[in-house]
C-alpha cells in the first residue's frame, strides 16, 4: 500500500483562495482592510526569509502589511515601545514578533506585551489559556494548520489514538491540547512523547495518527508504525545542499519507507510548512473582523 499524500501546498492554496475572497468582501461591504505588522530584530537569514514570505503572502491576499526590521542591538525597552505603538494603531489588527529574539531580550516579556486581541501568532498567555479551556481565541499557527490538514483530508480523529512526539510550546503542547478538545479534529486520545519517554516505539506502534515535531531528520522509521497510520510530519531538517545551492530538507519521519505502510502522510517540504503562514493570514482576517465587530 502506498499512502495518500496530504498536500499542505494544495490545502494552503485552497484556504488562501477563500481568504482572498473574504478580504475582498470585507473591503467592499465594510471598508475594512486587515492589517498585519511583522517585527524582526537582527539579520538571521532564516528569520528574514520567514518574515519576507509572511509579508508577500499578506500582500497577495489584499492584507495591508508592514515590515519593521530592527538592529540586532535594539534594546528590550525600544522593542516594547514599538509593540505598544502597534497595539494602539487601529490600522493594524495583527502583530507578529519573529522569534527567536536576540539573547538580551526577554521573549516572554515581549510576547506578553502584545495586545491579546492582536496576537495572531496565538502565543500570548491569554490566548494559550483560552485555547486550553476550549474558548474562542487565536490558535497558534502550526497546530491550527495541522487541524485544517486533518479536517480537509477527511481524517477521523474522534476516538483515535494520537501519538505526538515533541512537547514544545509552539507545536507539541498546543496540538495535544487541541486534539483532545470536544471540537472538529478533536476528541482524540492523546499520548505526548519526548526525550524522557520510555519505549517510544511501543507508543508509536499503536498510534492511529502520529504527529512528529522533533527536529531530528528521519527519526521515525517504518518498523515503528502500524499499517494504515496517518502521519503528520512537522519536522523541517536541513540534510544537505543541492547543486544549485538550495537546502535539501527532510522531515522527522522516514518518508519513503513509512509511506509504504501509512494510509496518509504529509511530505516535507510541502506539508505542514505552507499551512503555518496561511493560518497566520486566517488569524489576521479573524482579528480584523473582531476589531470591527463583524
Ligand atoms: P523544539 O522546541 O526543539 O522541541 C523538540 C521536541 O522534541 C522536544 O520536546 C524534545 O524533547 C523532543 N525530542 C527531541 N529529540 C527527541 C528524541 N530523540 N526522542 C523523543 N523526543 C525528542 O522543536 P519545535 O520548535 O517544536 O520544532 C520541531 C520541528 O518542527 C523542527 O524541525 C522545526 O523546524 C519544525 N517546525 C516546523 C514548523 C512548520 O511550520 N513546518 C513550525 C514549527 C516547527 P524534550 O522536551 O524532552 O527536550
Amino acid at each position: 500500500m502506498s499512502a495518500k499524500i496530504i498536500s499542505g501546498t494544495e490545502t494552503a492554496k485552497a484556504i488562501r483562495e477563500e481568504l482572498k475572497v473574504e478580504v475582498a468582501e470585507l473591503k467592499e461591504k465594510h471598508d475594512v482592510v486587515p492589517g498585519l505588522v511583522t517585527i524582526l530584530v537582527g539579520e538571521d537569514p532564516a528569520s528574514q526569509s520567514y518574515v519576507a514570505a509572511k509579508n508577500k503572502t499578506a500582500h497577495a491576499l489584499g492584507i495591508h502589511s508592514e515590515q519593521v526590521t530592527l538592529d540586532v542591538d535594539t534594546s528590550e525597552e525600544d522593542l516594547l515601545a514599538l509593540v505598544k505603538k502597534y497595539n494602539d494603531d487601529a490600522q493594524i489588527n495583527g502583530i507578529l514578533v519573529q522569534l527567536p529574539l536576540p539573547k538580551h531580550i526577554n521573549e516572554g516579556k515581549v510576547l506578553d506585551a502584545i495586545d491579546p486581541t492582536k496576537d495572531v501568532d496565538g502565543f500570548h498567555p491569554v490566548n494559550v489559556g483560552k485555547m486550553v479551556l476550549g474558548e474562542q481565541c487565536f490558535l497558534p499557527c502550526t497546530p491550527h494548520g495541522i487541524l485544517e490538514l486533518l479536517t480537509r483530508a477527511g481524517v477521523e480523529t474522534s476516538g483515535a489514538e494520537v501519538v505526538i512526539v515533541g512537547r514544545s510550546n509552539i507545536v507539541g503542547k498546543p496540538i495535544a491540547n487541541l486534539m483532545l478538545q470536544k471540537r472538529d479534529a478533536g476528541n482524540a486520545t492523546i499520548t505526548l512523547c519526548h526525550t524522557r519517554t520510555k519505549d517510544m516505539t511501543a507508543h508509536l506502534k499503536r498510534a492511529d495518527i502520529i504527529i512528529a515535531a522533533v527536529g531530528v531528520a528521519n527519526m521515525i522509521t517504518a518498523d515503528q508504525v502500524k499499517d494504515g497510520v496517518v502521519v503528520i510530519d512537522v519536522g523541517v531538517n536541513r540534510v544537505g545542499v543541492s547543486k544549485t545551492g538550495k537546502a535539501i530538507l527532510a522531515g522527522d519521519v522516514d518518508f519513503d519507507a513509512v509511506k509504504e505502510k501509512a494510509a496518509a502522510i504529509t511530505p516535507v517540504p510541502g506539508g505542514v510548512g505552507p499551512m503555518t503562514i496561511t493560518m497566520l493570514m486566517k488569524n489576521t482576517v479573524q482579528a480584523a473582523r473582531q476589531a470591527n465587530g463583524l
